[in-house]
C-alpha cells in the first residue's frame, strides 16, 4: 500500500471516529506530518488534493515548502516542533499555523514580527500536559496565565492548544487535560492525536489531528 492509499484511509478512520461519537467528519481536519520525507514523497498527495501539511523544523520545511507552495499556493503548513526565537522571523514567513508557542520570549518575538510584517500565523499554544523535562510547551499549571499574557502582553490572538502525550503513557487523560485547558479559556481548537491514537483523539474533541508514520510510512530517523 502506498502513500495516498494511507492517506484515503486515513481519512476514512478519521470519519468513522467523528461518526462513532456525533461529532460531523468535517470538524476533524487532518495535518499530514511529512518531516524527513522529502517533496517527491509530498507531490502525490498534493496532486490528490490533500492541503494540510506539518513539519517539525524551520530549516527543513524552508528547504522544502516555498517551491511546493509556488504550485499549490492553497497549502496550509503547519509548524509543530519547537520554535527557537531566531528562528521566528522564517516560521512567519513560511507557516500558515505556528503550534508550538510555548514562552514569552517566543510570544514577545511573533508578536514584534507580526507588527513589522503585517503577517498573521494562526497560533497555537503547547501544553507540556505529562511535564516531561525535555519536552517543549507550557506546563498546564501555567497555561491559563501565559495564555492571558499572550492576549494581554502582547497582542496575540491564540486560537487553541496542541499536546504531544507521554509516549509511555496512556494519551487519554493528557487529552481530556488539552480539552479542559482550552475549554476553561475559550479556545476552540484542539491540536491532538498521532498516528497512534488519532481516533481516541477525536472522541475526546481534537479539531486537527497530526499523523506522520501512518500515511507517510516509517521515517528513516527519529526527527
Ligand atoms: C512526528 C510528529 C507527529 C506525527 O507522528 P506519527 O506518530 O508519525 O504520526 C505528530 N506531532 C508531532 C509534534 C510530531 O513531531
Amino acid at each position: 500500500m502506498g502513500a495516498l492509499d494511507r492517506l484515503e484511509s486515513t481519512r476514512d478512520s478519521i470519519c468513522r471516529a467523528a461518526a462513532d461519537c456525533g461529532r460531523e467528519p468535517r470538524s476533524v481536519r487532518l495535518v499530514c506530518v511529512t518531516k524527513t520525507f522529502p517533496a517527491e514523497a509530498v507531490l502525490p498527495l498534493l496532486e490528490a488534493g490533500h492541503r494540510i501539511f506539518g513539519e517539525n523544523r524551520v530549516q527543513e520545511a524552508a528547504a522544502k515548502w516555498p517551491k511546493l507552495r509556488e504550485k499549490y499556493p492553497d497549502i496550509e503548513l503547519h509548524l509543530i516542533g519547537p520554535l527557537q526565537s531566531n528562528k521566528t522571523r522564517e516560521a512567519v514567513e513560511l507557516f500558515d499555523v505556528i503550534e508550538s508557542v510555548d514562552r514569552e520570549k517566543i510570544a514577545k518575538a511573533l508578536s514584534d514580527e507580526i507588527s513589522k510584517t503585517g503577517k498573521r500565523p494562526r497560533l497555537f499554544v503547547q501544553v507540556n500536559t505529562g511535564a516531561e523535562p525535555q519536552k517543549a510547551g507550557i506546563l498546564p499549571e501555567d497555561a491559563d496565565g501565559f495564555l492571558a499574557a499572550c492576549r494581554d502582553n502582547y497582542g496575540l490572538q491564540i486560537e487553541g492548544l496542541m499536546c504531544v502525550p507521554p509516549v509511555d503513557q496512556q494519551a487519554s487523560p493528557h487529552f481530556a487535560l488539552l480539552a479542559d485547558i482550552a475549554a476553561r479559556n475559550g479556545l476552540s481548537e484542539l491540536s491532538m492525536g498521532m498516528s497512534s491514537d488519532f481516533e481516541l483523539a477525536i472522541q475526546l474533541g481534537a479539531t486537527y489531528v497530526r499523523v506522520g508514520s501512518a500515511i507517510m510510512g516509517e521515517r528513516d530517523y527519529v526527527a
